[in-house]
């Protein structure tokens, strides 16, 4: 029988280096990281083989002391900790004083650091347990630290590392996350004697901008928002941009891998967002370090935050607000006047003319001051068009005074503008204020192209109408529920499965207006049904509504279940392609979107609405060169 052995303190730590040390990125990470809580300026890495063969990381830092070289390199040993309740008062990146050890159990590491004190720098090397030094080296203030032959030692660790490409990838990817979170420090990244990567030391947005891409900006929304000692700032990604997307999460300046964090934003997007894609973009969250705990995993990527809750809703709804902001007239796409971060607030920065005011939760969104409409019933929602039957309230405001879409004058135009046909009018009048323009024409069945400031508007007008329906379903769900009844209600035949369905979604149903009662053992009765949807035949549209929902299973949560039925009656209720609509209702979907809530993505997060400006259509037909 084998007895048992005390093991080596060399095998102590090259087993404890495992936790630590995965691969070069794992190192790369623990370098620049002691770097920045040195308090570094700049910061230069050099990788050869993707780091497997050699990293070497010199910052400008603090350095360490002559005396205390041989400490660092020893586990266990920390500058980091405050004397009191240490733990709890974490506001470096490294703590554990086990990095530079761990490494040196697995690898060739050699320090080389300066303090401000004393006349030269001094170096020293470890290497499977054999120490070289300390002896007198020659640096300026600050610390360089060489890693070389990574688990080179440890044969059956070194073979999980994969091709230099991908090796150098992780590294790359882990600076950027550093970088990100540390706008003031410049980075340079050379891989092969080749320099690949320089960000100096400037503004977030400009690191945002040099890392993520202009494009990256141009398709993102601001974020910032504050509640008591939780603080959120950062950029996510429009709906309809978000595909690919990378999401970089950061609590107190460190990366983290969240799924707390994740969560919120994934719910935040949860309607606006098309199938399988990525809610991406960066975010900060600031939060008291005393309330949070990073001593969750070696690698420190993981968090436990001792209000979880609190900081999920936070989160969620700093973004949820953001994304809500998304209408035409609103501030949606930052477009391209990126946001400077300084200068963000939580609130839209410019409201369009049109944008809706909003209440506080629950309310519904008024008109804007400027229609000068019927003041809807309190507690109630805005009269809604049906566009099968022009509602004689949008037909009031629209309809008489709209000329037909040929005889529009064409837009006014700045003073150096290439001359127009129709420029000799001398009566230009001042192009249609609506943020999404006067309807011209229906295309195809599929699209209504509508003239504005800008140029020209297309609208995808199922999904456009498909969002309005939606949007009015939940809030009229929310504020009131009950529904129209009928003079004579429809009765109909269900199928098994259709009852199945109607029984675990009953209770749902009817709080949507959507009374059901059985009438025979097969038939029921529609005894109401939502204002929304009034002019709509009911009939297939249940049957929608059911074969949807029978696919989708039903252990969803209450409130998932009713956005489920509400999405699906939205999509079936809404107008369908090849319905010709004429300029009035047309022009009414127009002002609808204007006033509702998410209106630039369908509910399957679909993009309902584009715009083409005139500098672009004068591009296609070299129009003023
Ligand atoms: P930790 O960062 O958790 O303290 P490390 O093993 O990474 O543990 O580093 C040990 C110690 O070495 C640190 O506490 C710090 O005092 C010192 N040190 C490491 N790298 C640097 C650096 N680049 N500049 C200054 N001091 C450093
Ligand atoms: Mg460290």
């Amino acid at each position: 029988m084998k007895r048992i052995e005390a093991l080596s303190p060399l095998l102590i730590s090259q087993i404890a280096a495992g936790e630590v040390i995965e691969r070069p990125a794992s190192v790369l990470k623990e370098l620049v990281e002691n770097s920045l809580d040195a308090g570094a300026r700049n910061v230069v890495v050099l990788l050869e083989e993707g780091g497997v063969r050699r990293i070497q990381v010199e910052d400008d830092g603090h350095g360490i002391h002559p005396d205390d070289l041989s400490l660092a390199l020893k586990a266990h040993a920390t500058s980091k900790l405050a004397a009191e309740d240490p733990l709890n008062h974490i506001v470096t990146l490294g703590f554990r004083g086990e990095a530079l050890a761990s490494m040196a159990a697995v690898a060739r590491v050699t320090v080389t650091a300066r303090v401000a004190e004393a006349p030269h720098a001094a170096t020293m090397t470890v290497s499977g347990g054999q120490v070289e030094g300390p002896r007198p080296a020659a640096r300026s203030i600050g610390c360089s630290v060489v890693v070389e032959d990574l688990f080179g030692h440890t044969p059956a660790r070194r073979k999980f590392l994969k091709s230099t490409g991908t090796e150098f990838g992780h590294c790359d990817e882990l600076l950027r996350r550093l970088a990100l979170a540390h706008p003031e420090v410049a980075f340079r990244l050379s891989h092969q004697g080749r320099a690949l990567r320089h960000w100096p030391a400037l503004t977030l947005e400009a690191r945002v901008r040099g890392i993520l891409g202009e494009e990256f900006l141009n398709q993102s929304l601001a974020i910032e928002d504050s509640a008591g000692p939780l603080h959120l700032s950062g950029w996510i990604l429009h709906p309809t941009a978000a595909s690919r997307a990378e999401q970089y999460l950061f609590v107190n300046g460190r990366f983290v891998r969240d799924r707390l964090l994740t969560q919120a934003v994934r719910q935040a997007y949860q309607d606006v967002l098309h199938g399988q894609r990525q809610p991406g973009g960066v975010l900060f969250l600031n939060v008291d370090p005393a309330r949070v705990d990073v001593n969750v995993h070696p690698a420190k990527t993981e968090v436990r935050f001792e209000e979880g809750q609190a900081v999920f809703r936070f989160v969620w709804q700093a973004l949820h607000k953001a994304l809500t902001r998304t209408t035409p007239g609103g501030l949606g796409f930052v477009g391209r006047r990126s946001p400077v971060h300084e200068d963000i607030h939580s609130e839209p920065v410019q409201e369009g003319p049109m944008s809706p005011s909003r209440g506080v939760s629950g309310e519904l969104p008024l008109p804007p001051p400027r229609f000068v409409a019927p003041s809807p019933l309190p507690g109630k929602i805005p009269a809604s068009p049906h566009l099968g039957e022009p509602d004689p309230f949008h037909a009031a405001l629209y309809g008489n005074s709209l000329l037909p879409a040929a005889t529009l004058p064409p837009p006014a135009q700045g003073p150096d503008a290439s001359p127009r046909l129709g420029e000799e009018n001398s009566r230009v009048p001042e192009p249609p204020s609506f943020p999404l323009g006067q309807a011209l024409a229906q295309l195809h069945g599929v699209y209504i192209l509508a003239q504005n400031a800008t140029g020209l508007v297309v609208v995808d007008m199922h999904a456009a109408h498909e969002r309005i329906l939606y949007e009015r379903l939940k809030a009229r769900h929310e504020v009131a529920g009950g529904g129209q009844t009928f003079l004579d209600p429809p009765y109909f035949t269900l199928s098994a499965r259709e009852l199945a369905v109607l029984e675990s979604y009953g209770d749902v149903l009817t709080a949507l207006g959507l009374d059901l009662a059985l009438r025979g053992p097969q038939t029921v009765v529609l005894r109401s049904w939502p204002m929304e949807l009034s002019g709509v035949d009911p009939e297939p549209v249940l049957r929608q509504v059911w074969a949807d929902l029978e696919e989708t299973g039903q252990s969803l949560a209450l409130e998932a279940r009713r956005h489920e039925v509400l999405a699906s009656m939205a999509c079936h209720g809404a107008v369908r392609a090849h319905h010709a609509l004429t300029l009035t209702q047309m022009n009414a979907l127009l002002r609808d979107m204007e006033r509702c809530e998410r209106a630039d993505q369908c509910n399957h997060g679909r993009p309902t609405w584009r715009q083409i400006p005139l500098s672009e259509l004068d591009q296609w037909f070299l129009r003023g060169r």
